[in-house]
């Protein structure tokens, strides 16, 4: 490689401080020697104009170039003090861009951060794109998205707090499934951050740990009351106003139908729904907003009704579910109250236990339902979007083992905000330069 085109590569390595000597592809990989281009150096000790004392070749995985693996054999220099009175006798020459002992380099590290966390790719993914092992991949990720998520200042400014639980592992047989509180800043769709089990206390000893100044500024806390860290969050946001939102309510309220679907089912044929039954075949219907119904919906629900509902029972309780959810679409609290008493009414009257079940919770939580109409609709909404990107990495995540490692990956793809920059377009592009 001469002059100019070893000038040409050093430009594509683009890793500043650094030339290109030689390179080549072995075994699909780019492998670059490298060295500083910090020829003249003053002693670390007394300043006096170093020497070479000779060269030793450190291996450390860069970024990809056009699609393949690169590793460096940067020859990194020894020098020596020739000041006889200088205690400094040698040293080897050190560089941010590369870390003592580190496997990757350090802009490397930042990208695998980033393209775990911000973009939500798989660690074995990004490791097999690097060329390294997923440990390596995934302290990468630690190492430079911890101090992003344990800033401080992520959490300022929170005026309405969502709270909403995910279930982070599935049951398995020996192990049941796990649950996860997300806390959520309604009015900007960030996660603040997750905890880990299903009571209150948890939440209770994360609201304990912000400055009362924080939780001073919560003016509305939206959440699922089915849940038990309700009451956890009197002592410590007692002034704020409580809110059941709808998405909480109607996801309730599906819950309930789709119960009473398959009582029903089970009653009547003896067996769990299948494909052609004909309440299975309208369980989806079931839970559509009434007003979303085409109207061969309509008729397909009224169908199965009539076909796999003979005590009316279903039929109930989904009517139940549209008076519920007319509360929340209520134009004010005065029209929300009217719904309200609607809803009571017919669930009273029906006598589906289920449905009754479900009004008892409801009156229980009334003044919080009715807040939904005090605070301009305060919704869980972004709570709701928060939840489908936790199915997105869990999905890339093929089942999390390790709640921190969870934790982190979450609110680096839902809680942080990433600052734009990328050093990948550039170096995509024409790597025949080097070969
Ligand atoms: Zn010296």
């Amino acid at each position: 490689m001469g002059q100019h085109r070893s000038a040409s590569a050093s430009r594509l390595l683009g890793l500043g401080g650094f030339q290109v000597l030689a390179a080549e592809v072995v075994g699909g990989e780019w492998q670059l020697a490298v060295q500083t281009t910090a020829t003249v150096v003053g002693c670390i000790g007394c300043g006096v104009r170093a020497e070479l004392h000779g060269r030793r070749t450190v291996r450390v995985r860069d970024l990809p170039i056009g699609g393949r693996p690169v590793v460096l054999a940067w020859r990194k220099r020894l020098w020596r003090c020739r000041e006889p009175a200088c205690g400094v006798r040698t040293w080897t020459e050190r560089t941010p861009a590369i870390g003592p002992r580190a496997v990757l380099t350090q802009r490397a590290r930042v990208e695998a951060c980033r393209r775990v966390g911000k973009d939500a790719h798989a660690v074995a993914a990004v490791a097999r794109d690097l060329g390294v092992g997923w440990a390596t991949v995934m302290r990468a990720v630690g190492d430079h998205g911890s101090p992003l998520v344990d800033d401080p200042t992520r959490l300022l400014g929170v005026a309405a707090l969502g709270l909403d639980e995910t279930s982070f592992l599935k049951a398995t047989r020996l192990a049941p499934t796990q649950w996860v509180k997300g806390l959520v800043d309604l009015e900007h769709g960030r996660l603040l951050d997750l905890v880990a089990d299903r009571t209150g206390a948890a939440v209770y000893g994360w609201l304990g740990a912000q400055p009362r100044e924080w939780l001073t500024q919560v003016s509305t806390v939206a959440l699922d009351p089915w849940r038990g860290y309700a009451s956890a969050l009197v002592a410590q946001l007692g002034h704020a106003t409580v809110v059941v939102d709808h998405f909480h309510a109607i996801r309730l309220a599906n819950a309930v139908v789709d119960e009473v679907r398959r009582r029903v089912q089970q009653a009547t044929l003896g067996h769990r729904g299948r494909k052609h039954d004909p309440l299975y075949r309208i369980r989806k219907l079931l839970l559509t907003a009434a007003e979303h119904l085409t109207q061969q919906g309509q008729g397909r629900l009224r169908a199965g009704l009539a076909a796999g509902d003979p005590g009316g029972e279903v039929a109930a309780v989904w009517q139940g579910k549209e008076l519920l959810r007319a509360i929340y679409a209520a134009v004010d609290r005065q029209a929300a109250r009217a719904a309200l008493d609607r809803f009571y009414h017919w669930s009273d009257g029906v006598g589906v236990a289920e449905l009754s079940r479900l009004a008892h919770t409801v009156r229980a939580w009334e003044a919080e339902i009715l807040a939904f109409h005090a605070t301009d609709g305060c919704s869980n909404g972004p709570t709701e979007a928060i939840n489908l990107l936790i199915k997105k990495v869990k999905r890339v995540g093929h089942g999390f083992r390790n709640f921190a490692n969870y934790r982190l990956r979450l609110l680096l793809h839902c809680g942080v905000t990433w600052q734009i920059h990328r050093t990948a377009r550039l170096r995509g592009r024409s790597s025949a330069v080097v070969a």
